[in-house]
């Protein structure tokens, strides 16, 4: 039989070093690690046994065995799975040319770069990370293609021992005689190495057991089939992985199969997160590869618009010892991405149509983040998103789509109207909305700050362009005629009044629709009266302005007094009945002391 002392190469002496010296928030996952190496080892078997019936019996459980023993110091895991010969101990085990330490030591390099050492919590740091809390590592095992087994112990201190020995059963037990340290013999306690379990491997899809007693989950959540799970389930499912008080609003959960394969369960939380709209919080989704936890808040896999969601992936096309930096380069994971997007989106399509109410719950919570989703990267994502869309209407005291507007709208009316305005009942009272609905038009009601903004960077829906009613022409072809007229007999008042506005406004006109008002603000250009308000509230954009056009009523009595007062008289209306326009507007106005003065001055006269 072989035996022999062996010097590990430098490269693994250094990462030796650091898991020994360096390392020590993350120690708990050696746990992980060796799981997953032990869950590798029985896959490996499987896949073999497919071929070669010899090496795996009919009856036999393929299992994971932990077992801690307080007196001894010692933590053992055991796996019947593929094991090792002689020569693969000496290549995989010896050396860190394959494995997960590989990636990690390239990470390392980073790492040490950036002073971060937190980072490898994210990913796999193999088999060596053991040595976190062992001084001393014993591993046996046994291939089904040897008929010795092999020993391999090591201290961590630039060398270890190899030799052959007799085994009996295949597989592979490593024995970490844990150092002598408060912290590391908690791992021998059962409640600690249960919570770790169900922390980062309660979904290895075979058995672990502890004992007598199995340890994890039998089967993944999302993994089964709708009928065998109840609704509580995933309730407490996302309750507790997802540390919420409240059930969820709704869930998804996604199979897919083919050339991309996945499985995902989606939740959208009924409370928003408490940091959601800090920035501090982190979107992202668990990230499970072969049932074995990667990592949280993997924000590769969900846009900025659906960052509410909560909820994890599980794929088989990643290896496990995978760093976020090349996370965010791989295909798999953007095309998991983009798949899972769509999916969601069509359930979310499917709601609407089907549950209103809930639909509108969840409109009520994050319709913000849908119209923020149009908006942001210059539209690029609108086409996606459109349908998802609703607004308050003046037909009905509900949300409605953009769809149900224009299916619903008369042949003749070219375009969607929209006034926007916090305060529904307020924006119904003004000027011209209140024309528009005398007519009988169908108005969304903007009632976010988003709204308008979202409205213009969709341009259309359907080949129907969105009009805000303070820009529409809703006056009939008589009253505009009639319009043209009066405007041409008093357009020398109406340029004394523009130029004692100066650049406040962009334009002044005469308008036969106002019904009882005497005025109305509007707006012309790409900035509307709203825009401004919401932009001009933002740090750096202070300047911004709407290019206002004051639209007077030649019907009110106030309009005899302008074509028939001295010219200080004609400026006082002026200013009161544009400052009138304002305030209905929801805009300040410059000089209220000012103003209340020269008001009273004019009043008492
Ligand atoms: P990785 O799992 O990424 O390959 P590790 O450092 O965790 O890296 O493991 C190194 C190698 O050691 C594995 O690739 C595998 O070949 C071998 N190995 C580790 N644990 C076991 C085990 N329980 N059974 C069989 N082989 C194992
Ligand atoms: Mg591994």
């Amino acid at each position: 039989m072989i035996k022999e002392t062996r010097a590990f190469q430098a490269e693994t002496k250094e990462l030796l070093n650091l898991m020994i010296h360096s390392i020590y928030t993350h120690k708990e996952i050696f746990l992980r690690e060796l799981i997953s190496n032990a869950s590798d080892a029985i896959d490996k078997l499987k896949f073999k046994s497919l071929t070669d019936t010899n090496i795996l019996s009919a009856d036999e459980e393929l299992k994971i065995e932990l077992k801690a023993d307080k007196d001894k110091k010692t933590f053992i895991i055991k796996d019947n799975g593929i094991g090792m010969t002689f020569d693969e101990v000496s290549e995989n085990i010896g050396t860190i040319a394959k494995s997960g330490s590989k990636a990690f030591m390239k990470n390392l390099e980073e790492a040490k770069k950036t002073g971060d050492l937190n980072i490898i919590g994210q990913f796999g740091v193999g088999f060596y990370s053991a040595f976190m809390v062992a001084d001393k590592i014993i591993l046996e095992t046994k291939s089904p293609y040897s008929d010795k087994g092999v020993r391999w112990t090591s201290t961590g201190d630039g060398s270890y021992d190899i030799e052959e020995i007799v085994l009996e059963n295949r597989g592979t037990t490593i024995t970490l005689e844990l150092k002598d340290t408060e912290e590391d013999l908690e791992f021998t306690e059962d409640y600690k190495i249960k919570s770790l379990v169900k922390k980062y491997s309660d979904y290895v899809k075979y058995p672990i057991y502890l004992g007598d007693e199995r340890i994890n989950s039998t089967k993944p959540i999302w993994k089964m089939d709708k009928n065998e799970i109840k609704e509580e389930d995933y309730q407490e499912f996302y309750k507790s992985t997802f540390h919420d008080w409240e059930n969820p609003l709704m869930h998804f959960n996604f199979k897919v199969q083919g050339n991309l394969e996945y499985s995902a369960l989606i939740y959208i939380p009924k409370n928003p997160p408490y940091d959601l709209y800090t920035r501090e919080y982190k979107r992202g989704l668990q990230l499970y590869t072969k049932n074995v936890f990667i990592m949280d808040q993997c924000e590769e896999l969900i846009p900025q618009y659906f960052n509410f969601m909560k909820g994890l992936v599980d794929t088989d096309n990643l290896s496990l010892n995978i760093s976020r930096e090349i996370l965010q380069k791989t295909s798999e994971l953007k095309t998991i991405s983009k798949n899972l997007e769509r999916k969601i989106i069509s359930e979310l399509e499917k709601l609407q149509k089907e549950d209103r109410k809930l639909y509108t719950e969840f409109w009520t919570l994050y319709g913000k983040h849908i119209k923020f989703g149009i908006q942001e990267s210059f539209g690029m994502n609108k086409d996606k998103l459109k349908n998802l869309l609703m607004f308050k209407s003046s037909f009905a005291d509900e949300y409605i789509t953009l769809k149900e507007y224009i299916e619903r709208m008369p042949e003749e009316q070219k375009e969607i109207y929209y006034a926007p305005g916090e305060n529904i009942e307020l924006t119904k009272s003004l000027p011209k909305v209140k024309t528009a609905l005398d007519k009988g038009i169908e108005i969304l009601f903007l009632t976010e700050n988003i709204d308008e903004f979202a409205l213009k960077t969709l341009m259309d829906y359907e080949g129907k362009q969105f009009k805000s009613v303070n820009d529409a022409d809703l006056e009939s072809e008589e009253q505009k005629e009639e319009s043209k007229k009066i405007q041409e007999e008093n357009k020398s008042l109406l340029e004394k009044m523009q130029s004692f506005l100066g650049d406040k406004i962009a334009e002044i006109k005469l308008n036969n629709g106002l019904g009882e008002n005497s005025v109305a603000l509007s707006s012309k250009g790409e900035v509307s009266l709203e825009m401004e308000k919401v932009l001009s509230q933002m740090p750096g954009n202070e300047g911004i302005k709407a290019e206002k056009v004051l639209e007077i009523n030649p019907n009110h009595p106030l309009f005899k007094r302008l074509q028939s007062g001295t010219e200080e008289e004609v400026n006082t209306l002026t200013e009161i009945l544009f400052n009138e326009g304002l305030l209905m507007e929801g805009f300040s106005i410059e000089n209220p002391v000012e103003f209340i003065k020269k008001v009273n001055a004019f009043l008492s006269k």
